[in-house]
């Protein structure tokens, strides 16, 4: 297998690289193989970073929805690998996905835990990421002035960290922004101020196009020559306004449906006002179509208003009137749109928490033991397993006349014993090793890299704790004793293995009187000649 995976590594480089270079839709279709490899491989770190680019690419794509699985699946498997700076990322993509979804308070809650978690990591540039997300949250939210301070934050970080690509897709949010701080002077009536604010998005619009020229971002490049274009068309400079579209219709590659209707109802807009209706007209027609194909409703709102201003310009009024009549429709079923979202979103956060604890529940289920709660049997199985070859001890402890135990006080009280056990023994091994029950009263501890005498400091602390534990506050004359074998690595060549020198130590407690510890085979340590042993009925 290893070609297999050089494979894999190979088109996981590829993929970032495509993503890097803006190629979003190349690049979610070989990160989709990749995950499908790594998926096979059981190779949980490649998932993760999949899951995040498939996520990243399907924002970039406007398949939100779907990028949002992903980007919930990516947090859950960086959780579990305890990777702070890769699990802010998936929470400020899960951010920037909610915002797409329409979802801005939910958004800014992903992305203010995002930069909570990028600040204590430590990571300059996931922390401008994170910056980034809450920053167009709040501008959806209509808080531009928020986000501005938050943004020249994330461009700082990102310049700092020497990732340009960010910075880019920071100076065009920077410049989005603005403009949305245009719009609230101009709303106010303060047109001064609002040029103020135009010509500042601009100014940020062109630094976007130049730092992701630099780096190659065609994704970053394309959208910001579209608001550049939309920006100085709202300043009336056409002329300016058609040169930035010229330089986004110039640019290679399959810009994916998102971008290409953006594209395409500036351009009318554009084209409307430089005069050319039908031109304009043809460009909204072709946005309409491809709204319509990727059932994007936000992008098919915009279309059909731009289609339903150039036929009213065009005199063409019923057809006009027509187009206003479906963008009205289309404005009262988005209402509904968000309702389903917000409940589509539910859905796909309780599923993931669902299966989230069902698979604890089962991996419990298979591993625990369900009166005390400690390891299994199977579990110590898997545990040997993975110390085989390895220099360790284990010990049997098994509880002395425990039959008795159950008939004179009752199975109940037999049951709590069990537990205070299991307690005790997880109490003293601690950090130290392993506690199980392999079933009935008999349970097991694994000590790994323990040289013997170690070991038997260990059982014979636990053999004392058992003894002395206030078993009268379970049943008055209640007492408990157990008796240890115990067995270390380099053994097994005395016959058996260690598990079954372990029960011949522990039988050989037994005899000698029990509630004690056997170490070696043919004599006992530390007999408890001393304690009074305790025979119930
Ligand atoms: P020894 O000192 O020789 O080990 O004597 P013992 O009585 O402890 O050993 P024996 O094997 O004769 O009895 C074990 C008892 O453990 C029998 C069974 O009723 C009891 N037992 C096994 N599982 C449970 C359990 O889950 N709950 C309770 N209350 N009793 C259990
Ligand atoms: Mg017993
Ligand atoms: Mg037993």
């Amino acid at each position: 297998m290893p070609d297999e995976l050089t494979d894999t590594s190979r088109l996981h480089a590829q993929s970032r690289q495509l993503l890097a270079a803006g190629r979003c839709v190349e690049a979610l279709a070989a990160t989709k193989i990749v995950f499908a490899d790594a998926e096979a491989a059981g190779d949980i770190t490649l998932m993760a970073h999949s899951l995040s680019q498939i996520a990243w690419c399907c924002m970039k794509l406007g398949q939100a929805e779907f990028g949002l699985e992903c980007a919930l699946g990516a947090r859950r498997l960086w959780e579990r690998a305890d990777h702070p700076a890769e699990l802010a990322r998936a929470a400020a993509i899960e951010a920037f996905l909610l915002i797409d979804i329409g979802l801005s308070d939910e958004a800014f809650q992903a992305a203010e835990s995002a930069l909570q978690i990028a600040e204590t990591a430590l990571d300059d540039s996931v922390t401008a990421f994170a910056c980034n997300a809450k920053a167009v949250a709040l501008v959806i939210c209509r808080q531009p002035e928020l986000a501005a301070p938050l943004l020249e934050r994330a461009i700082a970080l990102a310049s700092a960290a020497g990732a340009e690509a960010e910075r880019a897709f920071c100076l065009h949010n920077l410049g989005f922004c603005h403009i949305k701080q245009a719009d609230d002077a101009n709303h106010r009536g303060e047109e001064s101020v609002g040029r103020y604010w135009l010509d500042l998005a601009i100014e940020n619009a062109d630094a976007a196009i130049d730092a992701a020229r630099a780096c190659g971002d065609l994704w970053t490049l394309r959208a910001a020559l579209a608001n550049g274009a939309e920006f100085q068309g709202l300043r009336g400079d056409l002329y300016a306004a058609s040169r930035y579209l010229n330089d986004w219709a110039a640019l290679p590659g399959d810009p994916g449906p998102s971008l290409h209707i953006h594209f395409l109802y500036t351009q009318s807009d554009i084209l409307l006002r430089s005069g050319l209706p039908e031109r304009a007209r043809i460009a909204a027609a072709e946005a309409l179509a491809l709204a319509e194909a990727s059932s994007q409703t936000d992008h098919l709102l915009n279309a059909v208003a731009r289609l339903s201003a150039v036929h009213e310009a065009m005199g063409d009024f019923a057809t006009a009137l027509a187009l206003h009549q479906r963008f009205h429709a289309l404005y009262v079923a988005q209402s509904g749109e968000v309702t389903r979202r917000q409940a589509k979103v539910a859905e796909i956060r309780f599923e993931s928490e669902h299966l989230r604890a069902r698979t604890k529940e089962l991996t419990g289920q298979v591993m625990q033991d369900p009166l005390t709660g400690i390891a299994n049997r199977r579990s110590f199985d898997h545990i040997l397993d993975r110390l085989a070859g390895t220099g360790f001890a284990v010990a049997i402890v098994d509880l002395d006349f425990f039959k008795a135990v159950n008939d004179r006080f009752s199975h109940l009280v037999g049951d709590a014993v069990l537990q205070l056990v299991a307690r005790i023994l997880v109490a003293n091994i601690g950090v130290h090793g392993h506690a199980a029950r392999l079933g009935g009263e008999e349970f097991a501890l694994i000590f790994p890299d323990a040289a013997i005498a170690n070991a038997a400091a260990f059982c014979d602390t636990v053999r004392l704790a058992v003894a002395e534990a206030d078993w009268a506050a379970i049943a008055p004359g209640l007492r408990v004793t157990v008796s240890i074998g115990l067995a270390a690595g380099g053994e097994s060549d005395l016959g058996g293995d260690l598990l079954a020198i372990a029960d011949r130590r522990l039988y050989a407690a037994k005899a000698q009187g029990r509630n004690r510890l056997v170490t070696h085979d043919g004599d006992a340590l530390h007999p408890a000649t001393s304690r009074r042993q305790f025979r119930a009925g």
